[in-house]
C-alpha cells in the first residue's frame, strides 16, 4: 500500500511579494499569491516595454511649470 501525500499541497514563493504560496488549482494566479501581484508583475514588463520605445519621460515645457509651481508652493513655511 502506498499513500500519496495529497495533503500536502506545493508552496512557492511569490515572484513580487515573496509570500508563501500554495501550488493548488484553486489558486488561479499562482505562481503568484493574488491578482494584485499578478498583475502588477505584468505592469512591470509592459512598463519595460515602454521605456524601450523611447517617449521622453518630461517636456521641457513641463520641467518650467513644475517648477514654477514649486516656487509658489514653497514660500508657504
Ligand atoms: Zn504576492
Amino acid at each position: 500500500m502506498s499513500q500519496v501525500p495529497n495533503d500536502r499541497p506545493l508552496e512557492v514563493a511569490c515572484p513580487q511579494c515573496r509570500q508563501t504560496v500554495r501550488w493548488t488549482e484553486d489558486n488561479p494566479y499562482r505562481p503568484f499569491c493574488s491578482k494584485r501581484c499578478r498583475l502588477l508583475d505584468l505592469g512591470a514588463w509592459a512598463d519595460e516595454s515602454h521605456r524601450i520605445a523611447g517617449e521622453p519621460a518630461m517636456d521641457e515645457t513641463d520641467i518650467d511649470a513644475l517648477l514654477a509651481r514649486a516656487e509658489r508652493d514653497g514660500d508657504g513655511g
